[in-house]
């Protein structure tokens, strides 16, 4: 117990640390991308460069955002919360991004269930889920996300996409970890912090046809 309590304390030092080198980055980071569109008009004979720029700006951007979630998570607020209501919150703020891509998203519940749980860290879960599996369907389908009790509350979030090979499976959550362009690597990291915090569990399954299922149990 001692020793795991020293490891606590090591980590949220350098979580601290993590936590102001990326303020210290944010600072420079929003001066640079705001002259940056500010010569937009000076460079309209090279746009392809403006255009990277812009992405490789923003990719730093999410990263941070991300990385200072992580070292430094906001202070824990567990209540009794409607889980059913939150995730269907959740689904309707994620449509109308899923329909740029004509992706339907079909959300089920078999009655409200209550849990104790940080209503907004639980909607950043489900965010990067429902974020990760638009980002797998290529073209258009179908998300389905369901609520329902088994041996325990358990949330399916079912997509058609591309499928996580068997060797990546175990991998998911390892930090930088992505296979996309435009990835950071850190959602499913963050995700799996969120979930260990509620002693929850999020497994990986092949759904029958295609894509897959990334499920989520409260114990
Ligand atoms: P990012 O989305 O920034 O790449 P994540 O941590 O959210 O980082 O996901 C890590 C990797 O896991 C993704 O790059 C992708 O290869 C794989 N992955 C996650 N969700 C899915 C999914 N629903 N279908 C297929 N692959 C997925
Ligand atoms: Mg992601």
């Amino acid at each position: 117990a001692r020793k795991m309590l020293m490891n606590s304390e090591k980590l949220s030092s350098v979580g601290q640390l993590a936590a102001s080198v990326v303020h210290e980055i944010r600072n420079p980071l929003t001066s640079i991308k705001g002259f940056l569109q500010l010569l937009e008009n000076d460079v309209k004979d090279k746009p392809e460069y403006f255009n990277i720029m812009t992405e490789e700006i923003e990719k730093i951007e999410s990263i941070t955002t991300e990385l200072l979630y992580i070292a430094k998570p906001s202070p824990n607020q567990f209540k009794n919360e409607n889980i059913t209501n939150t995730i269907s919150e959740v689904c309707l703020l994620m449509k109308s991004q899923a329909r740029l891509y004509d992706i339907q998203i079909d959300f089920k519940s078999d009655k409200d269930h209550y849990i104790n749980c940080d209503r907004s860290q639980i909607k950043q879960v489900f965010i990067n889920l429902i974020k990760n599996a638009v980002e797998a369907m290529e073209s258009e389908g179908t998300i389905r996300v369901h609520v329902y009790k088994d041996d325990s509350l358990t949330i399916d979030v079912i997509d058609e996409g591309v499928g996580v090979p068997d060797d990546l499976k175990l991998r998911l959550g390892e930090p930088f970890l992505s296979t996309k362009e435009k990835g950071t690597g850190l959602g499913l990291m963050v995700t799996k912090q969120i979930l260990n915090n509620h002693h929850a569990s999020l497994n990986v399954l092949d759904n029958k046809e295609k894509g897959s299922i990334f499920r989520v149990r409260f114990y």
